[in-house]
């Protein structure tokens, strides 16, 4: 795959056992990059660590809450004092509910933005001093498949705008950071094999497959080896981008 030998590369949200986030923090590992696993839930963090370990890789675990400017400043610090650098930014902490508009509260809709969008803000803004000084840096975000088409089965509207707001935050900073060597990418992904699609009443499960032109939900190596591109050196001329990673779903 993608060389990323001695880069550094942080993964929020990497703590969840059959979640996106472990995939491409072990991923990116296996391509040589030294992963930062951080993520809200302290014991997902040490079993990934443990994972990239066993696997021969380099990993560092911290405890972060994506959406308190203390905790991710905190973070960026520690990284910079004990590894030097930070070249890899992946945004991938995110949260969802099944609600409809009408029966929102402001607390569910505080909270949605609060992860997805404001976390996602606050982490990208704490790296942006370092990577400019480095002149290199690759942030990619995780958006959704939601964001453009609606969130189905799985999330209600304050999911889907969200996720929408990440593109075009994403859009914007490609421009700002452009001649610092910096990057700035999306991957959108549709249904992906992790917990929440296996809770899935089997009726529910059929009427999504249905939709999707592969007939299968992602996995979450699928999504994590697109992430491995947008990060390394090879994409060094992709920003302002967004990559589908749905089975067809959209098109
Ligand atoms: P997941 O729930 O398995 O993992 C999310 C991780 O984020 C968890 O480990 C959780 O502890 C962490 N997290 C939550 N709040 C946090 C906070 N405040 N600070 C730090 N960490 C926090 O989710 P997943 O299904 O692996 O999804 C990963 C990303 O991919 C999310 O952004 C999600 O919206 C996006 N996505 C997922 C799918 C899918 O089908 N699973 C589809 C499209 C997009």
């Amino acid at each position: 795959m993608f060389e990323l030998t001695n880069r550094v590369a942080i993964v929020t949200g990497s703590g969840s056992a059959k979640g996106i986030g472990r995939t491409i923090a072990l991923t990116l590992a296996r391509q040589g990059a030294k992963v930062v696993v951080a993520d809200i839930n302290l014991d997902g963090v040490q079993e990934t660590v443990n994972a990239i370990k066993e696997a021969g890789g380099e990993a560092f675990g911290v405890e972060l809450n994506v959406t308190s400017w203390e905790s991710v400043h905190a973070m960026v610090e520690q990284v910079v004092r004990s590894l030097g650098r930070i070249d890899i930014l992946v945004n991938n902490a995110g949260i969802s509910q099944k609600v409809t508009v009408e029966d929102m509260t402001l607390e569910d809709i505080t909270r949605i933005f609060n992860v997805n969008m404001f976390g996602l803000f606050l982490c990208t803004q704490a790296v942006l001093e370092t990577m400019k000084k480095q002149k290199y840096g690759r942030i990619v975000n995780l958006s959704s498949v939601s964001a453009k088409r609606g969130g189905g089965v799985f999330g209600g509207a304050h999911y889907s705008a969200s996720k929408a707001a990440v593109l075009g935050f994403s859009k914007n900073l490609a421009r700002e950071v452009a001649q610092d060597g910096i990057t700035v990418n999306s991957v959108a992904p549709g249904l992906v094999n992790t917990d929440i699609w296996k809770s899935l009443d089997r009726v529910t499960a059929d009427s999504v497959i249905a939709s999707i032109p592969m007939g299968r939900p992602g996995e979450t190596e699928e999504i994590a080896s697109a992430i491995a591109f947008l990060a390394s050196a090879e994409a060094s001329y992709i920003t302002g981008e967004e990559i589908d990673i749905n089975g067809g779903s959209h098109m």
